[in-house]
Parts: C-alpha cells; structure tokens; sequence
C-alpha cells in the first residue's frame, strides 16, 4: 500500500510554467521575481513590508538581528516548536527560555507568560524578543502578548511558519498589527512552497531596511544610506554584518504562482478537519480545539491520544499507523529536552505541559490534495490500532 505522507506540496502545471519562465529569462536571481512575491505577499497579508529569504530559519535569524539581540539578551519562545524558533537566538549570541504551552491550543501559554515575566521583572531578568509560534497555524493569543510586551519592554516576532492563510480577529496573519516581524515558511510541507524559502513581514520602514540588508551582506545601493556620497554608478557600501540569505528568482516564481491558490488550500483543509472531527467523534482522541479569534492555516492536524483510558501506548498506536503506510509525524519533540539545549541546563520536568502533550500528540496526515479515500483509509488504520 502506498504512503499516506503527513504533509505534501501540490505543483500545478502553472506553478511548473512559471519556473521554467524563469529559467529561460535573464534573471535566476536578483531578478523581478522576488520583489513580485515579495509584492503580492504584503498585499495579501496587509502589511507595509515583506522581505523574501531562503528560508524561515534565516527570516528567524535576521528578525532576531533587526531587533537588536545579541550576547547578554534573552529571548523566549515556545517549547513546542521546531528546533528553528529557538536556534536563531543562539545566533545572535543571545541566550534562550521557553514558555510552557496552553492545554487547550497547545501555543505558548499567557498564564505562564504573564508569571513567567513577572519573576523575571523582580530577578533583573526579561526578555528582549518574545517569540510566539502559531502552532498547526492556530494564531497565539496575541492582542494578551502584545499587552505583555507594552508592559514589560519585549519585542514580538510571530513565528508563522505554519500559518500563512490563516487569519487572528478578522485580519490576515503577517500584518503585525501585535508584532514587530511576522516569519513564514515555503518548504514542501508548509501551506505553500518555493522548495525553499521564507518572508519576513513588518510595518516598520527601518526594519524592513534592516532585514534587506542583513539578507545581502550587509550592503546598501542607497546613497540615503551610504557615510558618504557614492564614488560612481557601481559603488556600494557595507553598513553591516549580513548574510547571503537571498530567495532565488525560481524560487519566488514558484511561492508567487502558489500563492493564486492559497485560500483555496486552507478552505480544503479546513473542508478535512471538520470531516476528521466528525469521523473522530467516538475515539479515545482529543480533538484540535479551535479558538474563536483564529482561523487557522490548518498546516497540521494534531490529535491527542486519551492514554489513561487506552491498553496500547503512544508508541504502539504510532508504529501501528506506520506499518499500516499512514506517514503520521510528531510535532513536537519539546525543544528543551533536545541535547544540545539539555547540555546548557534544561531538564525533563522544566515544562510539564510540552512534555504531556508530546507523550499523547500524533499529526494525522493533512494536506492540499488530500483527499476523503485517503482519509478514511487513516480512520481505519487509527481504528485497527485502537482494537
Ligand atoms: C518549518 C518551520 C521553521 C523553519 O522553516 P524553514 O523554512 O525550513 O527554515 C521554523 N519554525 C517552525 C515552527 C516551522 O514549522
């Protein structure tokens, strides 16, 4: 029986066309492409400014430096995330914290935000960035984050990897309207590709300046810019330390193309997550609970398994869905009990609630093209290995 994946790219014959024009033009990058992606993306999200890279780990890293981290600042994110969110603290020579997840949406808690700063305040101790993941593409609770950040000093970087599409009260995510950088992801298993890629969203013109150096070594064609007048039409000056992070011109071709069927993909995943919620009703799972001010990107459709009222472990339903060909995943392992974050200091036991979920979580197989035989076929298999 073939694979049912977890996740998976759709390529129309349109996305494919608009690469190959790419290839056959002038530009494979530099070009047009990527300020249309770039273009297209802020009109979409309604936002000032969107800065194309080649992933959502570099728009991580470089929305951490725009923001001024560095060796002696602290930086908070979920536990509940992949290894991405937290490492680009440790770039910037920062040192990082998590924030123990809600029970109910599985995104960084604002109870345990809100105390977590309060024992920070009184220990001389806060965060510089607080970095919040919408996990599955279910927004963070960000107008109670935002209220946090105006009180306590803290600047916000959504980590939006999954949750491009999804919309917080009314309004697209990505227009930063309680952030200061808002990141996506393309890769293939995200909600739209560019086989690599990323974008870096923010309202403000001096950061989006920044991100736009820091994507390009540092470098400026802007004489506004420049200690002094240019030396000729060639001259360019480095105003800092940047990176080559830029997103090719395929690439952006491809996220552009995408993007005419974004809201398409997420009212299809939305069609399958209320069909797995209606199907799932009897089992021992705990379904995705939405909340009300969100509508979610819906890049993966986590259940939780009810153990205590089960024979069979996480890990025997796990494997049985596997050796049935169904990809199930785990998002995620809890970041703090990763070696290398153990070695700087993070036990099991540091935040209960990421390592309760990651013993019951299973992401179910969501995506663009998947389709109600595919589905079901993941029903049966989660039964037989419920029996
Ligand atoms: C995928 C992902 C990233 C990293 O994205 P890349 O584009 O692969 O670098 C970061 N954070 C989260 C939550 C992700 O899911």
């Amino acid at each position: 029986m073939t694979m049912i994946p977890y996740g998976r790219q759709d390529i129309s014959e349109a996305d494919i066309q608009a690469v190959v024009d790419v290839l056959r033009s002038d530009f494979l990058t530099q070009g047009p492409a990527v300020p249309a992606f770039e273009q297209a993306l802020a009109a979409y999200c309604g936002v000032a400014h969107a800065i194309a890279v080649n992933s959502a780990t570099s728009a991580l890293h470089i929305a951490c430096l725009a923001l001024g981290v560095g060796p002696g600042d602290l930086v908070w994110t979920s536990p509940n995330t992949f290894v991405a969110s937290a490492n680009c603290a440790l770039y910037c020579g920062a040192d990082v914290d998590f924030v123990d997840i809600d029970a109910r949406t599985y995104n960084l808690s604002v109870e345990a935000l809100a105390h977590k700063l309060a024992q920070a305040k009184l220990a001389g101790r806060l965060p510089k960035v607080v970095i919040p993941v919408h996990l599955t593409g279910q927004p963070c609770d960000m107008l109670a984050i935002h209220a946090l950040g105006q009180e306590y000093g803290f600047k916000i970087i959504e980590d939006a990897s999954h949750a491009i599409g999804g919309k917080y009260r009314g309004e697209a995510i990505g227009n930063c309207r309680y952030s200061d950088i808002t990141v996506f992801s393309f890769h293939p298993v995200k909600i739209i590709t560019s086989a690599e890629g990323g974008m870096a969203t923010t309202q403000d013109a001096q950061l989006a300046t920044s991100l736009q150096q820091l994507r390009s070594h540092g470098i400026t064609r802007d004489p506004e810019l420049m200690t002094h007048a240019p030396d000729g039409a060639w001259y360019y000056q480095q105003v800092t330390l940047g990176y080559n992070y830029r997103m090719t011109d395929m690439q952006a071709a491809l996220g552009l193309s995408q993007m005419a069927r974004l809201d398409d993909f997420v009212a299809h995943r939305h069609v399958m997550a209320r069909r797995y919620d209606a199907l799932l009703a009897d089992f021992p799972v705990i379904t995705p609970w939405q909340h009300p001010d969100g509508y979610s990107g819906l890049h993966l459709y986590v259940i939780r398994l009810q153990t205590e009222r089960l024979t069979q472990t996480h890990r025997d339903v796990f494997d049985s869905l596997r050796a049935q060909s169904i990809g199930v995943n785990l998002h995620y392992i809890p970041v703090h009990t990763q070696p290398y974050y153990a070695a700087k200091g993070f036990k099991p036991g540091d935040f209960p609630e990421a390592e309760h979920y990651y013993s019951q979580a299973i992401s179910l197989p969501m995506y663009a093209t998947f389709t109600e035989e595919q589905q079901d076929r993941v029903i049966e298999a989660l039964r037989k290995a419920l029996q």
